[in-house]
């Protein structure tokens, strides 16, 4: 391999021959896993809903203690309801504000629709249409990427998902796993197994839809063993791409709550990337490395706060793989 890892900038070129952007998009999504009866979302689950930073226009009502407040109340409640032309117009007017920061800073790029925020496959298929239908009508798409939980798969949303393969370059599906590990995904209170995630990557990829999995590394029960087994489940199910994340402490959540309870320890940049490079090195070489590091608004976040910015990260990374002669994959 001529790059240490798959690098997801210089892939997308390769696809398409020119610089690609997506669009993130809150689609007026709930979660299923947010309800009471689920014990409220995953233990580090964002109010926010993890939607881009350049669409958080109401980012400045928050801060490290304003966000427990509003976080704590809005767990295991309903998300407020719009009806669907509220969502349809609040779609148009999100990828209008997408489209002009993107043109302004990345011009003669294109473009792809995201569905980020919470599980964007979680609604009636008709109704998934048409909000699907209604951001893709509004521009060249080289994409149409949605983001959700293994557990909100069900066959006739995988049917339409694979429908807009007819219109799109490539459907992507965005699908949390978080770990390989049933112990810690009980812990995290994901509410779905990792037989679950198996399961629905092996009809998204007999669908014809691409995947990237979502893992996260840090969690204080797990260690190398942990992450060896989730290599192996990401090397099982093999998705195009993954995304890494370091586990982040956010204001307003569960977990926010037992790391001030149970001083829980979180990984700094050293420890991050020793277990990145251990991740990488037990995964096929053909998986693209999407994202390595969380993305949340340092006024919100609680653990780590000493953590250098990305730029940092990727060249400590580099710098740590050189020195172990280590690339993605030479460990399988
Ligand atoms: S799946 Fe995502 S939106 Fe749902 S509870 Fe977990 S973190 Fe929150």
């Amino acid at each position: 391999m001529d790059q240490l890892w798959r690098d997801y900038k210089t892939y997308l070129h390769l696809r398409y021959g020119q610089r690609v952007y997506r669009i993130g998009l809150d689609g007026g999504f709930s979660c299923p896993n947010r309800t009471a009866s689920r014990g409220g979302g995953c233990i580090y689950c964002d109010a926010k809903g993890s939607s881009a930073v350049y669409q958080r226009r109401d980012e400045s009502r928050y801060n490290r203690s304003s966000a427990f407040v509003e976080n704590i109340d809005q767990l295991g409640k309903p998300e407020p309801s719009l009806s669907l032309e509220d969502r349809k117009r609040s779609l148009t007017a999100q990828i209008r504000h997408g489209s002009d920061f993107l043109d302004t800073r990345y011009p003669d790029s294109a473009k792809s629709i995201y569905f980020q925020a919470f599980t964007s496959t979680y609604d009636e298929p008709e109704v998934l249409k048409q909000l699907y239908d209604h951001a893709l009508q509004t521009g060249e798409y080289r994409e149409l990427i949605v983001s959700t939980r293994p557990d909100c798969l069900e066959d006739p949303i995988v049917g339409l998902l694979a429908s807009y393969r007819q219109r799109v370059d490539a459907v992507w599906v965005e699908l949390g796993l978080q770990s390989g590990n049933d112990a810690t995904l009980r812990w995290i209170g994901r509410g779905h197994t990792v037989s679950d995630y198996l399961d629905a990557c092996e009809r998204l990829h007999a669908a014809g839809i691409e995947i990237s999995t979502h893992v996260i590394l840090g969690f204080p029960l797990e260690g190398d063993a942990e992450i060896l087994n989730t290599a192996k489940v990401i090397a099982q199910s093999h998705p195009e791409a993954i995304k890494i994340h370091n586990l982040h402490v956010v204001a307003g959540t569960r977990l926010y709550e037992r790391y001030l309870a149970e001083n829980l320890a979180v990984s700094d940049m050293g420890e991050h990337a020793r277990q990145t490079i251990l991740l990488l090195r037990h995964i096929p070489a053909d998986i693209v490395i999407q994202r390595f590091l969380s993305d949340t608004p340092s006024h919100r976040l609680a653990a780590p706060r000493d953590f250098g910015d990305k730029n940092t990260f990727v060249t400590a990374l580099r710098n740590e793989m050189v020195r172990l002669g280590a690339t993605q994959g030479d460990a399988l």
